[in-house]
């Protein structure tokens, strides 16, 4: 049973995702009760400061880092990439992390004139040709430890051919152990190859 953290943001689409990939099951989560019920969790694009502050008062920081801490799978969109990360760059300064991936990121970090824009990229361990990748004041990723593993950059030019500039080359997903994070949304694309990926990777550390 994978879990999808509902306290803000792109939840459904998370959940028709991994429901379309088969084989597990989807529920929200939005209380301690309900993160001890599954096997895993996805934090979802939204706005990680609303996200940071809701998963206090809803008292759910704790419980989370811990399940963490434990080994528990977890794949983080966007804002949940930012979530996951060790260190925040460009965060508000009560914002919280949880931890899972050694890697810094920094928020916001493609700037005004590519806020918001699309391209294909390739994808370690992702057969059948480059991932569709939406991306919407996404993050990318600073510098990784030793631990986190690069699964896709971004490339030279955009969809629309604009040159990627300062962003071509910055790591835009990862995965340390049985955590993947990627800064674009695979959810809102319809293709399921990513959450196919980490619905392995929980299948893999359920035995
Ligand atoms: N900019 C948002 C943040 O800081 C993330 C945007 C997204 O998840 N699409 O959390």
């Amino acid at each position: 049973m994978i879990g999808v953290l509902a306290l803000q943001g792109d939840v459904r689409e998370h959940l028709a995702a991994l429901t379309a990939c088969g084989g597990t099951r989807a529920v929200p989560v939005r209380r301690p009760s309900e993160l001890d019920a599954v096997d895993a969790l996805v934090i979802p694009g939204g706005e990680s400061t609303t996200m940071s502050r809701l998963l206090q008062t809803f008292d759910l920081l704790d419980p989370l880092r811990k399940r963490i801490v434990d080994g528990m799978p977890a794949y983080g969109s966007c804002a949940g990439m930012i979530l996951l990360a060790s260190e925040v760059l460009d965060g508000r300064p009560d914002q919280q992390q949880l931890g899972g991936l050694d890697v810094v990121v920094r928020r916001n970090a493609f700037g005004r004139q590519v806020d918001s824009f699309e391209t294909d990229l390739e994808f370690a361990g992702l057969p059948d040709g480059p991932v569709r990748a939406v991306f919407i004041r996404a993050p990318w990723v600073e510098s990784v430890g030793p631990a986190v593993e690069v699964l896709a950059t971004v490339p030279a030019r955009t969809l629309t051919g604009a040159d990627a500039g300062a962003a071509a080359g910055r790591a835009v997903a990862v995965r340390q152990g049985s955590v993947i994070a990627t800064a674009f949304h695979p959810e809102l694309t319809g293709d399921l190859r990513v959450h196919g990926l980490f619905c392995e990777l929980v299948r893999a550390a359920a035995g």
